[in-house]
C-alpha cells in the first residue's frame, strides 16, 4: 500500500501553481486530494498546504446557519450574486455531519444554487462527507485555505442548526450569521440558545406576502432575545434584521453590517485575535484526536481497559483509581 499513487495526481507544485493563478479546475482536485484518506493523499495535501500558507487570510470568513427549509440556498444564491455584483469572488462550503448518514450533502444538489454555481467569480464545492466531525471540520478548514490561495475573498460556509456543526463552524468563521422564520418559536426550529449566543446577525427570512408583519414583531423579540446575552468580546452588538431572500429584499443590509462589523474588530484588534486564537484551538483540537487515538487505537490498552470495567462494576476499584492507573500505564508503555 505505501506510496501508491492513484492515476491522474500531478504534482504538488503543479497543483499549487494552479491554485495561486486562480484555476478552478486545479483547485477542485486539490480539494479532493485534501479529502482524500490515502496515505499518499495526506502526504500531498500537507506540501499543498504548507506551501499556500503565506497566500491565505484575506477573506471574511462568514458562518451561515438555520434549520432545513429556511431559505439557506436560496439566501446564499441571492447573497452571493450581491456580492459578485460588488466585484467579490465568494465560495461557498458546507459542513454537513448528516451527509455522512443519508448520502446527501445540503450542498451537493447544486441546481438549488443554479444561477449562482453558473457565475465565474462563484466557487461551489459540497461538503466533504467523513469519519468524524472533527475529520469534516478539518477538511473544511483547509478548504478555506485553499480557496483563500486561489483568490476568493469571501468564503460562505454554511450548516444544517440543528447540531455540533454550528460550533465547528463558528471556530472557523470571522461572523456568524443565523436565518430565522417568524411565527415559529425557537423550539420549532430547533435552535439551541448557544446557536442564538454564536450569532453576530439573525436575519428573519421569508419577509414577504402575509409574513411581512409578523417578521418585523419576529424581528422586535429576537432583538430582545439578543439584548439578554452578555456583550461579545468582539465589541460587536449582535443585529437583527428582515429579509426575503426569494424576492431580493434585505439582502444588501446583510454585507452593510458585516462591513461594519469587519471596520469594527479590525479596529478594535479583535479580527486578528480572534483568527489566532481559532488557529491555535484548531491546533490543540487535533492534538487531542491524535491522543485518543493513540490511546484508544493501542491494543494492549483495550485489553486492560476491558478487566478495569470489570473491576469497576464490582466496586475492586474506584473509577477515578482505575483512570490513573490505566494512564500511568499507557505512559509507561513509551
Ligand atoms: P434550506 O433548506 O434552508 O436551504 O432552504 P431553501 O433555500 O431550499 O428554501 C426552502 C423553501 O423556502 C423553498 O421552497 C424556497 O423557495 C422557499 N424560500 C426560500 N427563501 C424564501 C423567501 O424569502 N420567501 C419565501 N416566501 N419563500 C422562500
Amino acid at each position: 500500500m505505501k506510496n501508491y499513487m492513484p492515476k491522474g495526481r500531478l504534482t504538488a507544485e503543479e497543483y499549487i501553481n494552479g491554485i495561486l493563478e486562480g484555476d478552478r479546475v486545479l483547485l477542485s482536485r486539490a480539494i479532493t486530494i485534501i479529502e482524500s484518506n490515502l496515505e499518499s493523499d495526506k502526504l500531498l495535501a500537507k506540501e499543498i498546504i504548507q506551501s499556500i500558507l503565506p497566500n491565505t487570510g484575506n477573506s471574511i470568513r462568514i458562518g451561515i446557519t438555520g434549520v432545513p427549509g429556511v431559505g439557506k440556498s436560496t439566501f446564499i444564491e441571492a447573497f452571493g450574486k450581491h456580492l459578485i455584483s460588488k466585484g467579490k469572488k465568494v465560495a461557498i462550503l458546507s459542513i454537513d455531519p448528516t451527509s455522512q448518514r443519508s448520502k446527501g450533502s445540503i450542498l451537493g444538489d447544486k441546481t438549488r444554487m443554479e444561477e449562482l454555481a453558473n457565475l465565474e467569480d462563484a466557487y461551489i464545492r459540497p461538503s466533504a462527507s467523513g469519519d468524524t466531525l472533527g475529520g469534516v471540520a478539518n477538511k473544511t478548514g483547509e478548504t478555506v485555505l485553499l480557496c483563500e490561495a486561489a483568490g476568493y475573498d469571501v468564503i460562505l460556509i454554511e450548516t444544517v442548526g440543528v447540531g455540533q456543526s454550528e460550533t465547528a463552524v463558528h471556530g472557523m468563521t470571522d461572523f456568524f450569521l443565523l436565518l430565522m422564520l417568524s411565527g415559529a418559536g425557537d423550539e420549532l426550529q430547533g435552535i439551541k440558545k448557544g446557536i442564538m449566543e454564536m450569532a453576530d446577525m439573525v436575519v428573519i427570512n421569508k419577509a414577504d406576502g402575509d409574513n411581512i408583519r409578523k417578521s418585523e414583531l419576529a424581528k422586535r423579540q429576537y432583538q430582545n432575545a439578543l439584548h439578554i446575552f452578555p456583550p461579545s468580546e468582539s465589541g460587536w452588538s449582535p443585529v437583527v434584521s428582515t429579509a426575503s431572500a426569494i424576492e431580493n429584499i434585505g439582502i444588501e443590509t446583510v454585507w452593510d453590517e458585516i462591513l461594519k462589523f469587519k471596520k469594527l474588530v479590525t479596529e478594535n484588534g479583535y479580527f486578528h485575535k480572534n483568527r489566532n486564537h481559532q488557529q491555535i484551538k484548531w491546533m490543540y483540537n487535533n492534538i487531542n484526536e491524535a491522543l485518543k487515538n493513540l490511546f484508544y487505537g493501542s491494543k494492549s490498552i483495550a485489553s486492560q481497559l476491558k478487566v478495569l470495567e470489570n473491576e469497576v462494576v464490582e466496586a475492586k476499584i474506584s473509577p477515578v483509581k482505575a483512570a490513573q492507573q490505566i494512564v500511568d500505564a499507557f505512559k509507561k508503555s513509551f
